[in-house]
């Protein structure tokens, strides 16, 4: 349909976010294309939501999510210490966060660089805000593009740490050193740091580097997806502008009760990210013996390439075809791989079983 004339040149001209398949309630799927968790939540979140009252969804919730951000603040410093509620900002999923962001600090016709490849909401942000987006190769092994970043000129820089859809990380070092050079917003999307070794996450770098924003989601280490939520720490000098655009209460009461518990609940959490990173190795160690080359991950999925012979646009579809679903990328640089989230060790062996039939079919072919 074409677009109607009194829309934005800017909306008119773009696709909008392709998000994975979400296949309807009820339906028997293999589900490994959005990188969900294949544990449930900590049981104390489902207590946590009903313990609500009529009241708590009568009334606005808080439109500032006070009691997330005090436990998050309290998670956290233990980890990194300093971090105080203040420094938090919390969202509608990360998603919300990455918009806030960019509504905060990247002007119309601005620019947006990040590596490439990379999330790919970070092109539809830009295109929203009119702003463009500079894509920079990673060097060699997945090394941050420092030196190319720098030369966009840009407005801000997203970098994904853990990337997706490659799993892979950077060291502390590059980003500090990147953060120095740069005047402008570092956005550290820590969406999949769950999964990585302690020392990945930016935000010991917050002190230091006051450019720094650092996004966190409730989506994957936590086992609620469905629920949105995620969130930023910053200074708090950055986390003051950034309150001032988000939507008036972009948490609901059910949301910042839910998110609360789960944060509180870290032994279940930890407990889940570790059966997460056992399942990788057992699940890398397969592909591997039928033939793919895994990136060496640190996320809660895998980039394969697919072996030679067999075609991953194929190898998507017949999995599909049994119940399978794995994401594909029809994009130079990624259409010759699939990328498998981690999931149950029962939903592995049912990948495993269905891409081993898939690739004697071919070899008998
Ligand atoms: N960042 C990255 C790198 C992601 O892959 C995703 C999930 N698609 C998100 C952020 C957003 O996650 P959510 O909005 O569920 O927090």
């Amino acid at each position: 349909m074409s677009p109607p004339s009194f829309v934005r040149t800017c909306v008119a001209a773009m696709s909008g976010y392709a998000p994975g398949e979400q296949p309807g309630a009820g339906a028997r799927v293999v589900k490994l294309n959005t990188n969900e968790l294949p544990f449930p939540p900590s049981p104390k979140v489902l207590e946590a939501i009903r313990e609500l009252d009529a009241e708590a969804l009568r009334k606005y919730p808080d439109p500032t999510a006070t009691k997330f951000r005090t436990a998050a603040a309290r998670v956290l410093s233990t980890k990194v210490p300093g971090i105080r509620p203040e420094m938090i900002i919390a969202g509608n999923g990360s998603d919300d966060i990455l918009t806030i962001a960019t509504r905060t600090f990247v002007p119309p016709s601005g620019v947006i660089a990040s590596p490439d490849p990379s999330y790919s909401l970070y092109p539809v942000l830009s295109q929203i805000q009119d702003a463009r987006h500079v894509g920079v190769a990673w060097e060699g092994d997945f090394q941050l593009p420092i030196n190319a970043l720098l030369q966009t000129n840009a407005d801000a820089i997203y970098l994904a740490n853990p990337n997706a859809p490659t799993g892979t990380i950077v060291p502390l070092e590059q980003i500090a050193a990147l953060a120095s050079q740069f005047a402008k917003l570092l956005l550290v999307d820590e969406a999949y740091v769950d999964f990585a070794p302690p020392g990945t996450t930016a935000l010991s770098l917050l002190e230091a580097h006051p450019n720094i924003v650092v996004s966190r989601t409730m989506s994957k280490g936590y086992g609620l997806a469905g629920l949105r939520f995620g969130y930023a720490v910053a200074n708090e000098s950055v986390i003051e502008q950034m309150m001032k655009v988000k939507d008036s209460y972009n948490c609901d009461a059910i949301s910042i009760q839910a998110a609360t518990a789960a944060i509180g609940d870290q032994a279940y959490a930890v407990a889940c990210w570790g059966r997460v990173c056992e399942e990788r190795e057992r699940l890398v160690i397969s592909l591997d013996g039928l033939g793919f080359t895994c990136v060496p991950s640190h996320a809660n999925f895998v980039l394969a390439t697919v072996p030679s012979g067999s075609v991953a646009r194929d190898l998507y579809h017949g999995l599909k075809q049994q119940g399978i679903l794995v994401r594909f990328f029809d994009k130079i640089g990624l259409n010759d791989k699939i990328r498998i989230t981690v999931g149950s060790g029962q939903e592995n062996d049912a990948l495993i079983a269905g891409l081993t039939s898939l690739i004697e079919k071919l070899k008998a072919a």
